[in-house]
């Protein structure tokens, strides 16, 4: 089993009322989940806890056999790295860092070797030009931003991709696009993929369409 969950509960700081209780809710290897639910219900929540960025306050979550909360902060850190692949939704680039660099960077936290290569494949298969390769983040567009943030998740050929409602700035014909790129590319590298949005126009394109409030007790909806 690729994603285990057991059980798991989360509030955040001192509120006692949880955001997320979920009793139980899994995803195996290659699957391509959607996960849609209103604004504030909890899906970036649940993405962090799948990340390890966040810890449950009970239960366990297991991504590869593995218990996230079993790993000090800075060994979860690096097993991150190596086997989850992030799209933020604002995608986190270092500003004035250019499109290769930043993805070499996520090489470097996870080890991986020959990244530079790596990275300039990846971006030319996202349709990044070469002469674009070095210029500063901040100077690329939305959607080249967006592109560079699926490569950089990529490079370390992470079983898992947790991409988080990325194509809200979007106009239609972009989001195609995007959506398209990014479903090729995690079939082509054999990641599994979990995508958030609260826009369920994009459902139609995985397998897997599931509502957060379907498998979330917090709240009293059940
Ligand atoms: P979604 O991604 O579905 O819009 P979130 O997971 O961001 O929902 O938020 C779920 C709930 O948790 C909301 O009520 C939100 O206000 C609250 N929340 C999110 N982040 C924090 C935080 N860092 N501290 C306190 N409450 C938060
Ligand atoms: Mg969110």
């Amino acid at each position: 089993m690729l994603v285990s969950i057991q059980n798991i509960s989360f509030h955040y700081g001192s509120a006692n009322i949880p955001v997320l209780a979920i009793p139980q809710w899994s995803v195996q290897s290659g699957e391509r989940v959607f996960l849609h639910g209103p604004s504030g219900s909890g899906k970036s929540t649940l993405l962090n806890l799948l990340a390890g960025i966040l810890l449950p306050n009970s239960g366990a979550i297991e991504i590869l056999g593995q218990r996230l909360n079993a790993l000090s902060a800075r060994r979860r850190d690096k097993w991150r790295a190596r086997h989850i692949g992030v799209v933020f939704q604002q995608f986190n680039l270092i500003p004035y860092f250019g499109a290769v660099d930043n993805i070499r960077l996520a090489a470097h936290f996870a080890r991986t070797p020959n990244a530079t290569g790596r990275a300039k494949e990846l971006l030319q298969a996202l349709g990044i030009d070469e002469n674009l390769h070095h210029q500063p983040a901040s100077q690329l567009s939305i959607g080249q931003q967006q592109r560079v943030a699926i490569a950089r998740a990529l490079i370390n050929q992470p079983e898992l991709l947790i991409v988080d409602e990325p194509t809200s700035a979007l106009d239609t014909q972009n989001r195609n696009a995007f959506m398209t790129l990014l479903l090729e590319q995690a079939q082509r590298n054999d990641t599994a993929l979990i995508f958030v949005s609260h826009d369920l126009s994009l459902a139609g394109r995985f397998s897997r369409v599931e509502a957060l409030v379907e498998i979330n007790r917090a709240g009293g909806q059940h």
